[in-house]
């Protein structure tokens, strides 16, 4: 049998994104938002959805990792079509409609990290301190714990500091996801910690909310590589004047001067180099907090 993907559209770094046919196989609810990964080149996929992922053979079959290497061909190089997906949607589950809200809900549901006692609550507590951060932190931060899911729940809040959604970091390891959205999570508008940040005039951006973590309330993340206009909007509603962009050193030049330049539009940009180490909380874990400090402040030396 032949699946058909449909239409792609463009990914980073020579990426197809497909609404993943697998999802629906594998019972999920069917994928509207291109969650299937396709590079063709090095000719591998990876769905972010379901977790699928393998290796594509010149006729455009994709082999399942797991699943016991099932094998489905699509029209990937052909016109051959066509697999009616339909009847994997007739067995799934119904499952409720989540909103938006309810998840709000939920955020503020899960107990505060340093407030669970047994053992998912040690587990937790230790990896917290494995990434260098303290109970203070923990507090400023507002991390939760999904006792549940073994994950830390990361609130991310809007201007106001109400929750609109938020990120659950697995504890272990061998988990997988590693980070796990919540449903209806809208990251693409929204700075991670600005509602704590909006009330300084500089301040530091980066990739990853841990960063944040790691250097404090002057601080933002960006939650990805991209600046969208939504989050530039945000921005312009607060007094930051000044913002020192620190991305990840696998950031191409490309989005590098993209986001800087949408920032140049609204405040002073100053880019600074990031750590040997790695990111912020790499150097965080390997340094400590006043080598933290002391990056920043011999980097913001340098630029100015
Ligand atoms: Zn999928």
């Amino acid at each position: 049998m032949i699946i058909r993907l449909g239409k792609s559209i463009a990914g980073m770094q020579g990426e197809n994104r497909f609404c993943c046919p697998f999802c629906m196989i594998f019972g999920k609810d069917k994928d509207f938002k291109y969650h299937l990964y396709v590079n063709i080149d090095k000719k591998v996929f990876h769905c972010f959805r379901c977790g699928v992922s393998g290796y594509i053979n010149g006729d455009g079959d994709f082999y399942l990792k797991g699943h016991n290497g099932e094998k489905y061909a699509t029209d990937l190089f052909s016109d051959r079509v066509d697999v009616d997906l339909s009847q994997y949607e007739k067995t799934m589950p119904k499952k409720k409609q989540e909103n938006n809200q309810e998840d709000v809900y939920n955020v503020l549901k899960y107990p505060r990290l340093y407030e669970v006692e047994g053992v998912v609550g040690k587990i937790a507590r230790k990896y917290w301190q494995s990434r260098g951060f303290t109970r203070k932190d923990s507090i400023g931060f507002d991390i939760r714990l999904s006792e549940k899911d073994s994950r830390i729940i990361i609130p991310v809040k809007d201007l106001h500091g109400t929750p609109v959604f938020h990120i659950g970091r697995a504890i272990d390891v061998s988990m997988n996801p590693k980070y796990f959205f919540s449903k209806g999570a809208d990251k693409k508008n929204y700075l991670y910690n600005l509602h704590n940040a909006k009330i300084y005039n500089e301040i530091f951006m980066f990739e990853g909310n841990l960063d944040v973590v790691s250097v404090g309330h002057n601080a933002i993340a960006l939650m990805g590589k991209f600046l969208s206009k939504g989050q530039v909007d945000q921005l312009k509603q607060t007094s930051i004047q000044k913002i020192y962009l620190m991305l990840d050193s696998d950031v191409g030049k490309r989005e590098m001067v993209m986001v800087k330049e949408q920032l140049r539009m609204i405040v002073d940009v100053r880019v600074l180099d990031p750590p040997k180490e790695g990111d912020m909380n790499d150097l965080l874990i390997k340094k400590g907090r006043d080598e933290v400090n002391k990056y920043l402040k011999d980097c913001i030396e340098e630029t100015s």
